[in-house]
């Protein structure tokens, strides 16, 4: 069977295959070239890292004034050192990069998988009490299975579609579409109405059983940045330089940032989100292909909404619930970490995200006990804080992360990775396992070796 990632790879290949590198370039002749890196999210840090192991000069510029991206853990309680993920939450067990990287580092990952509980059309369901209908997961299991004999043409025909569809197609109910819709679109970011039917079926097939939901770093993720950032020399990374302007002749690079400061190299690496991407003044322009296709991929919106309270009234340490109602998804943020204190994250998607990000505490506070209430009564009281981050208004990435749409993935992807001229591109929405940790490093390895040679 040819996997998702298996594509990627022989796309990357392709993409690659325009590219000549400089036989300069090979370090195994001794000659190391000296790389600029826009970006200290996990796949400008996994690249920079790389090149530095290899003996290479590198230079990451980085606009915001920490390093790490979207993964952004915050201390919600200092007395009971309570740690929460205002961006990337699980390591999956099938993150093969993520957890050697983590036994390198000497970092411990925790068990942080879940039980779900349902709350819908009025009524609340505790785990183990809900499911979908049988017929239905009988069908869904031998969708599954029948995507290892999917071919190449089979893939690309189910891209066209989006999942909403696909599931209406093969008969699911409407009660079991609409927890289904609730649950993958937390997955997603957004509707499953706007998800490709493909990349949503590889995400379900190749997955591990808890779809990569498994663990989490003790002390927080950003431990895992702070570790890469200490590897690479705080001397080498650029905080608070946001970059303008990229300028490539001859073979060499020259990248201006806001504050006036120029670094030079032999080769660039851009892990930039598409937002923040096509601000750049690039000189010369960027191919019309990669504009265009830059200009087509959307990015899911996800706000969570923190709130700790002042004693676990979910009583399990692995609970977290669907619901059909305002709060959309619910987790324990604080599982496994000793406290009488406890977090509870809301995780909502596309325009219900938009509308609770813009609401006062106050309303998000009611807006939490309405959605909660069903299962544990009034809830209001116990908040002792709450703290919001709006994904879709940050700054650099205005999203969560990519949304490969209808017939985007096997068309977008391979022009978004093509190299221009000295500069390799990275990040998570370029990677076999797009949205997640792994994938940016994976991809940011992945430049800092087609650079290497
Ligand atoms: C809410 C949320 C939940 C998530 N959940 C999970 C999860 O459970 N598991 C998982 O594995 N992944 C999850 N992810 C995805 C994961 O966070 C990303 O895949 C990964 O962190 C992306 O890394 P990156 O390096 O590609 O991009 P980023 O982390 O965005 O790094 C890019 C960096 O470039 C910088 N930058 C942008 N423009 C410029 C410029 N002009 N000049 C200089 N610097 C610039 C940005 O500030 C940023 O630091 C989640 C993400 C979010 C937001």
């Amino acid at each position: 069977m040819t996997t998702r990632r298996d594509f990627l790879k022989t796309s990357a290949i392709l993409a690659a295959g325009a590219v000549i590198i400089p036989p300069g370039f090979n370090i195994n002749k001794g000659v190391k070239p000296k790389v600029v890196i826009i970006g200290a999210g996990f796949a400008g840090l996994a690249a920079a890292y790389r090149l530095k192991q290899k003996g290479c000069e590198v230079t990451l510029l980085e606009s915001r004034g920490r390093v790490g991206g979207r993964v952004f853990s915050h201390p919600i309680d200092k007395d009971e050192d309570l740690v929460i993920e205002l961006g990337a939450e699980w390591v999956g067990a099938s993150h093969e990069r993520m957890i050697a990287m983590c036994n390198e580092f000497g970092l411990e990952l925790f068990n942080n998988q879940f039980e779900t509980h349902l709350t819908f059309a009025g009524e609340y369901f505790p785990k183990g009490k809900w499911n979908y209908s049988d017929e239905w997961k009988a069908k869904f299991d031998s969708l599954i299975k029948d995507y290892a004999n999917f071919r190449e043409e089979d893939k690309k025909k189910l891209d066209k579609i989006d999942w909403w569809r696909y599931l209406t197609n093969n008969g699911i109910n409407e009660r079991d579409l609409q927890i289904r819709d609730l649950a993958d679109s937390t997955d997603f970011g957004e509707c499953i109405r706007h998800v490709s039917a493909y990349a949503a079926i590889a995400e379900y097939a190749e997955s591990s059983e808890k779809n990569e939901m498994d663990f989490k770093i003790r002390g927080g993720n950003s431990m895992f940045s702070n570790a890469l950032a200490e590897r690479i020399g705080e001397e080498n990374i650029k905080l608070k330089h946001k970059v303008l302007e990229v300028n490539q002749a001859d073979g060499k690079v020259d990248v201006l940032c806001d504050n006036g400061a120029v670094f030079s190299g032999d080769s660039l690496i851009c892990t930039a989100p598409v937002y923040s991407l096509l601000k750049i003044k690039w000189k010369p322009g960027l191919p019309q292909e990669k504009i265009d296709a830059l200009n087509q991929l959307q990015y899911a919106r996800i706000c969570k909404h923190a709130l700790l309270f002042n004693e676990r009234f979910w009583k399990d340490e692995d609970f977290d619930m669907v619901t059909d109602v305002y709060g959309h998804y619910f987790y324990h943020a604080t599982k496994n970490q000793k406290g009488t204190k406890g977090a509870l994250i809301s995780y909502t998607i596309g325009d219900k995200a938009d509308v609770v990000s813009r609401q006062n505490d106050e309303f998000k506070a009611g807006m939490i006990n309405d959605s909660l209430k069903t299962a544990f009564g009034n809830v209001k009281d116990k908040i002792v804080t709450q703290l919001n981050y709006y994904w879709g208004m940050d700054e650099y990435t205005k999203g969560a992360y990519a949304l490969y749409g209808t017939g985007q993935w096997y068309t977008l992807m391979p022009e978004l990775k093509k190299k221009f001229m000295s500069t390799y591109f990275a990040g998570e929405h370029l990677a076999d396992w797009q949205g997640f940790m792994e994938g940016a490093i994976v991809s940011g390895e992945a430049a800092a070796d087609a650079i290497t040679g």
